[in-house]
């Protein structure tokens, strides 16, 4: 049968790192440096073609994609089109630092290479906690950002936004929410700051040098987002994001229904056939093992049939909508209902998840404490 699968592009680059932050992401590189990676990507894209196979979404992560120039984003685009059957209407999507976004790159980006959604960055509208996450743009800029991204032609746009950040107060939060719904943006994605390992905000955790919110505070900014979201017209379809009717995210929608998609650049992930694969990491040795023709992926794991049911499961219930309980049955050959009996019935007891039209899903209850409820799907 002819495959279907998302693609997703990993930039690593970043004008510098923040304190937070634990993603494949480097600040630093030479501009001949990233020119190679650019060169070993298109590389990387030409050498795992697959005309045959049906591209519905394209999605541009990073790191900050719009570290590079816009046309080596438009040729990086071009060639998955010239190497898959990308759909007329496919999802094209880059995210973008507001602090890149003048309209003359927005516009090549657009008219250029056929970008149709950008997601921006924001974090916060708020200066001083701006600089405390260690982000270069202003409120100021991701404000124009969206303007200018709206005088290109981008319709589909999405803010990224994040609560429970070092000395953010609920006024704080609300003002932040405020800006993004004046912004008439039709999605938007709200996280948590979540503190890992390695990262220098955990350093300064442990030393007590890290003034973070406490945990009822966070649950009630979480609780604050999806009320006031709701009451400006979004829709909340999964833990974290909301968007206006019609502009889900096509792409994440792959992930959480723990569908087939390719990964290309350094560190980047792919799910095909059952297997999970993992690119080399360091830009500079993924330029090299594309360039002599080496192994990219530093590790391949094929799920069994139990781990890529858990999976599903746990990924899909961060869906509102929840798991389709028939299109399971359809992918696996046998029922959730049975395979998880013992987890769903703890689970539903507790009152964290319900069956309703046909979908497993997380009740209210469940949504507070989403983590604990998915991993209870994974062997
Ligand atoms: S801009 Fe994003 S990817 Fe880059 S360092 Fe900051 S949080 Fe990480």
């Amino acid at each position: 049968m002819r495959r279907t699968a998302g693609v997703y592009i990993h930039i690593p680059f970043c004008a510098r790192k923040c304190g937070y932050c634990d993603f494949n992401a480097y600040s630093g590189y030479k501009e001949a440096t990233k020119t190679r990676y650019v060169e070993a990507l298109c590389r990387e894209i030409e050498s795992r073609a697959e005309p045959q196979t049906r591209v519905p979404t394209i999605f541009f992560g990073g790191g900050t994609p719009t570290e590079l120039a816009a046309s080596d984003l438009v040729r990086i685009l071009q060639t998955v089109k010239a190497t898959f059957c990308v759909d007329a209407d496919a999802e094209i999507t880059t995210e973008a630092n507001p602090g890149d976004a003048d309209p003359g790159y927005l516009a090549d980006l657009r008219a250029g290479g056929g970008f149709n959604r950008l997601s921006f960055g924001v974090q916060t509208f708020d200066d001083r906690l701006l600089r405390s996450l260690d982000r270069l743009h202003s409120g100021n800029d991701a404000r124009a950002a969206v303007q200018a991204a709206k005088a290109a032609g981008f319709a589909n746009i999405s803010l990224d936004l994040m609560f429970a950040l070092p000395r953010q107060t609920m006024a704080d939060w609300d003002r932040s929410l405020d800006t993004a719904f004046a912004l008439d943006v039709p999605h938007l994605s709200m996280y948590a700051l979540i503190i890992e390992e390695g990262t220098p905000f955990f350093a300064r955790r442990e030393r007590g040098r890290l003034p973070l919110t406490s945990e009822k505070t966070e649950a009630a900014m979480f609780a604050r987002a999806m009320q006031r979201a709701v009451e400006a017209g979004y829709e909340r379809y999964e833990v974290s994001n909301y968007a206006r009717p019609g502009f889900q995210s096509r792409h994440n929608r792959i992930y959480w229904r723990n569908e087939e998609y390719f990964g290309f650049g350094a560190g980047a992930a792919s799910y095909l056939g059952g297997a999970r694969t993992m690119n080399e990491r360091r830009p500079s040795r993924y330029i090299e093992t594309v360039t002599t023709g080496g192994n990219l992926f530093v590790s391949e794991e094929r799920l069994s049939p139990r781990e890529a049911m858990g999976e599903t499961m746990m990924m899909g219930l961060r869906m509102t909508e929840g798991v389709d309980l028939d299109a399971f049955a359809r992918r696996f050959g046998v029922r959730a209902e049975e395979t998880f009996a013992k987890e769903i019935a703890r689970l539903s007891d507790g009152g964290f998840i319900e069956v309703a039209e046909g979908h497993l899903r997380l009740t209210e209850r469940g949504l507070f404490v989403g983590s604990e409820v998915m991993l209870a799907f994974l062997p």
